[in-house]
């Protein structure tokens, strides 16, 4: 049976993992990691670096260097999240002849399914060294809030890495995969996963084998990324008490304090206090100046309590949605480096009362659940079953910019409905319709996934003709649309408008280059 890849593309770092047997293996990479920095970089030479050699070269080449695709993928560029993301960023953002969120090096703009493909490929590669052979499919992971675009956008990041998509499956379904099958377990688990870029609570019911999420719930602009900006501010504000030198305007600068953010807080998690020594960080009319500061877990905690705080309502929203209260759960496993803030852990417990697991690593436990997946697909793994939910309302664009909820979130999928449509005036041969995907009740805050056009509808009085269309969602959380005329029976042909993804030409483009 040929090798089928479990893919973690995280926002800040990426797993592999295969089966090995029955048991699910993180590969290597090539450099002898078992993570792979989720970042692509461009040189003034025209070389490129992908993975640790591109987090390397970081601080001298930040215009050039991108991390946190995953941010970017599958949304607009004139999204409000995509603009303040932008002010944070070393890297410009550009919008694609779509409009489209894109990055732009120097005069070349790339689409951020092309950058993750960058990644995607070096991921497959390492695999094929491991494997000792082609590997040609593969089991992707997104977070379980990633509406459609955001899905399909990943799915073509996996085929211009050349790695055909079996299932899109959502992270934290696989951790508790990775944990639930190791462990036999039963009962209710929660799955907490704090990544780089996203927050993402599921509770799921296990039992002899069969995985069930109940609900999820989640923040997709919640992640590490938004810590480090917070301590980032906090160190460029200190600098400037200090030396009246504002760095915003220095990239290489901007870079090099983003770094040492990360950095603190990561150390913040085992230590009390850190030490930040940033020598020669600018030029002052008397000469150098150093960045030197002490930074303890409680300033960084009282820092960034109000990143802690949004934690809470996404959980207690997917307990809700479970029909449960914190005490039915047998565990909550922790996933997602973030989960190593002692902050997150205390305010998981405060949550959810005593029950936070690590018994999960927090950095491989997704991709060893979508590994478990593949061996699913493959044969290898019998007698599990596993059963998602879709994370989003998914509806109709209504006038008073308000949403017709089509199929509820945190509805079993694959799933489908319809709805009747007809026309408002006579002999009217088309009918547009805006689908949406969100949890927010305005349809201009929720994600619009297209707007199609029902066409050739026979002459007709206003009113009469009965048009059904249906809508599905699939196992990889992908929606499907198709009108029925009722009178004729025809199916009619949706022409999909002012969709978000890469057009056929511009997936050549991209394949041509990478
Ligand atoms: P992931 O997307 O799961 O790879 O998580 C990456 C995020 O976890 C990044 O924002 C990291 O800075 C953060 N992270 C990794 N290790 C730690 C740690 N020891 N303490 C706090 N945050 C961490």
């Amino acid at each position: 049976m040929a090798k089928i890849l479990g893919i973690d593309l995280g926002t800040t770092n990426s797993c592999i993992a295969v089966i090995e047997g029955e048991e699910p293996t993180v590969i290597v990479n090539t450099e002898g990691l078992r993570t792979t920095p989720s970042m692509v970089a461009f040189t003034t030479k025209g070389e490129r670096h992908v993975g640790i050699h591109a987090k390397r070269q970081a601080a001298v080449n930040p215009e050039r260097t991108i991390y946190g695709i995953k941010r970017l993928i599958g949304r607009r560029a004139s999204d409000e999240s995509i603009k303040e993301l932008e002010a944070t960023l070393p890297y410009r953002i550009a919008p694609s002849p779509t409009g489209d969120a894109w990055v732009k090096i120097d005069s070349e703009t790339y689409s951020p399914q092309e950058i993750s493909a960058i990644i995607i490929r070096k991921l497959r590669e390492s695999a094929e060294s491991y494997c000792s052979e082609e590997i040609k499919q593969c089991v992707v992971a997104v977070p379980a809030y990633f509406n459609d675009a955001q899905r399909q956008a990943t799915r073509d990041a996996c085929k211009l890495a050349g790695l055909n998509v079996l299932r899109i499956m959502n992270e934290p379904t696989l951790a508790a995969l990775a944990f639930g099958v190791k462990k036999n377990a039963t009962g209710y688990i929660g799955v907490f996963d704090l990544g780089g870029g996203t927050f993402d609570i599921s509770i799921l019911q296990c039992s002899e084998g069969t995985f069930k999420v109940l609900a999820t719930a989640g923040n997709n602009h919640l992640g590490g990324n938004d810590f480090d900006t917070l301590i980032y501010a906090y160190l460029a504000d200190k600098f400037k008490e200090e030396t009246g030198v504002d760095i915003s305007g220095d990239k290489m600068a901007v870079q090099r304090v983003r770094e040492a953010a990360e950095q603190i807080k990561c150390e913040l998690s085992s230590l009390s206090e850190t030490q930040v020594n940033l020598p020669f960080l600018a030029i002052g009319p008397s000469g150098p100046l150093h960045l030197s500061i002490t930074v303890t877990r409680t300033e960084l905690e009282s820092l960034v309590e109000p990143l802690i705080e949004q934690l809470d309502a996404p959980c207690l929203d997917a307990l809700d949605k479970a029909g449960l209260s914190a005490d039915d759960l047998e565990e909550v496993l922790l996933v997602g480096g973030m989960t190593r803030m002692p902050a997150v852990r205390a305010r998981v417990e405060r949550i959810f009362g005593n029950k936070a697991s690590h018994s999960v690593n927090p950095d491989e436990a997704v991709a060893l659940g979508a590994a478990i997946q593949s061996g699913i697909l493959g044969g290898d793994i019998q007698e599990v079953i596993l059963l998602d939910v879709t994370p989003l309302n998914l509806g109709l664009e209504i006038s008073g910019d308000r949403v017709s909820t089509i199929i509820e979130r945190n509805t079993s999928i694959p799933t489908r409905a319809s709805k009747v449509f007809t026309t408002t005036e006579n002999n009217q041969s088309f009918v547009r319709i805006t689908i949406v995907q969100g949890d927010s009740p305005k349809a201009s805050e929720c994600a619009k996934l297209g707007t199609f056009v029902l066409t050739d509808i026979p002459p007709m009085p206003a009113g009469k003709p009965r048009i059904e269309v249906q809508f599905s969602i699939n196992a990889d959380g992908v929606v499907n649309v198709q009108g029925i005329e009722k009178q004729t029976g025809a199916v009619k042909e949706i022409v999909i408008q002012d969709s978000v993804g890469l057009s056929s030409q511009e997936l050549a483009t991209a394949r041509e280059r990478i």
